[in-house]
């Protein structure tokens, strides 16, 4: 069982950002309104996860830790319509199977936490922790079972980065969730909940750069159940372009072809030869219209109608850019 969940582990975990990858999706998927991350050397001592979400009952602390269980899906038709983020049930598991972790979580209707611990693939019984409502995932040593996986880890600078990129991205999607980022003692990044569209300036400054706001258009368009909206910078403010390139698909951060495909199309049919704007767009439709069960780490999607999909990210834009007439 352990063996099969390292197995698993090979596909989810690669480095200590996919662990924070998955652990923040939970905690999103659990209403989380403020998440702090907390590193040592660049995660590969220590990974920390604190969020005020709506926490896990005593007796389902061991079962979430369990491969394969998910408080997420009922039946197999929620597979067509999965509104959240994490679904395979998978995760957490895997990361036990190939890490120490620690999992202390309270929900509203008891007075103090529980917490349980992976060892070797053996969950300990529940004890009583101290703890406001929410969850705390400790996960230390990554792959200190897997020797040959661990040798591939980076220098902690390295995987840092990683983890600030996946933050960003995070952040950018989230913009009502608070987080802060804390490496080796130190506050590397805080970016309070942006409730409203000042709050969301603010955070887009935070992650993009002062310049990228300053320089940002605003689009928003909607036909047909979809709606795209977000920001695009002109070229020529942009220096790091791969840096502020992000899109996200019903709140979720993708690397899609269709999609990359349409917005370099209206982006050179517009104006910009050749160069490379920076933009923030946010995508969304229905969720039985895109499937995000394609890939393991979840960065694609597949949509029902890949040419539907297309002609309406590419129409908005174009529409959106010519009628500004950067
Ligand atoms: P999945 O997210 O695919 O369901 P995971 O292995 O990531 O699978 O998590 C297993 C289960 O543990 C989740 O379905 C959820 O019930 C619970 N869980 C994990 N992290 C949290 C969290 N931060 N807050 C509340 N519940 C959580
Ligand atoms: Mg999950």
């Amino acid at each position: 069982e352990n063996l099969v969940n390292q197995i698993a582990a090979g596909e989810v975990v690669e480095r200590p950002a996919s662990v924070v990858k998955e652990a923040v999706e939970n905690s999103l998927d659990a209403g989380a309104r403020s998440i702090r991350v907390t590193l040592e050397q660049g995660g590969k001592r220590l990974i920390r996860i604190e969020d005020d979400g709506k926490g896990i009952e005593r007796d389902e602390l061991a079962l979430a830790l369990a491969s394969h269980a998910t408080s997420k899906i009922v039946d197999l038709d929620d597979l067509e319509a999965v509104a959240t983020l994490g679904f395979r049930g998978e995760a957490l598991a895997s990361i036990a199977s190939v890490a120490r972790l620690d999992l202390s979580s309270r929900t509203e209707s008891v007075p103090h936490a529980w917490s349980v611990e992976a060892r070797h693939g053996v969950i300990s019984e529940p004890a009583p922790a101290a703890g406001a409502v929410g969850t705390r995932l400790d996960v230390r040593d990554l792959f200190y079972n897997v020797p040959a996986r661990r040798k591939f880890l980076r220098a902690d600078r390295t995987e840092f980065n990683h983890i600030d990129d996946l933050l960003r991205r995070l952040a950018l999607g989230n913009g009502h969730v608070g987080f802060e980022l804390q490496h080796d003692g130190r506050v590397v990044r805080a970016l309070p909940p942006a409730n409203d569209e000042h709050g969301m300036n603010r955070r887009l400054a935070a992650v993009c750069g002062d310049d990228f706001l300053a320089h940002a258009m605003p689009i928003e368009a909607a036909a047909g159940g979809m709606t795209l909206s977000g920001w695009v910078a002109e070229p020529r403010y942009n220096r790091a372009q791969a840096d502020r390139q992000f899109f996200f698909v019903n709140g979720r951060m993708i690397r899609d072809r269709v999609v990359a495909h349409a917005v370099r199309q209206a982006f050179r049919d517009v104006l910009y030869h050749g160069r490379h704007p920076g933009f923030v767009l946010f995508f969304a439709l229905p969720p039985d219209l895109v499937d995000v069960n394609v890939h393991p780490q979840k960065h694609e999607v597949r949509f029902r109608n890949q040419r539907e999909a297309h002609n309406f990210i590419y129409s908005s834009l174009h529409r959106a850019l010519a009628d500004t007439g950067v």
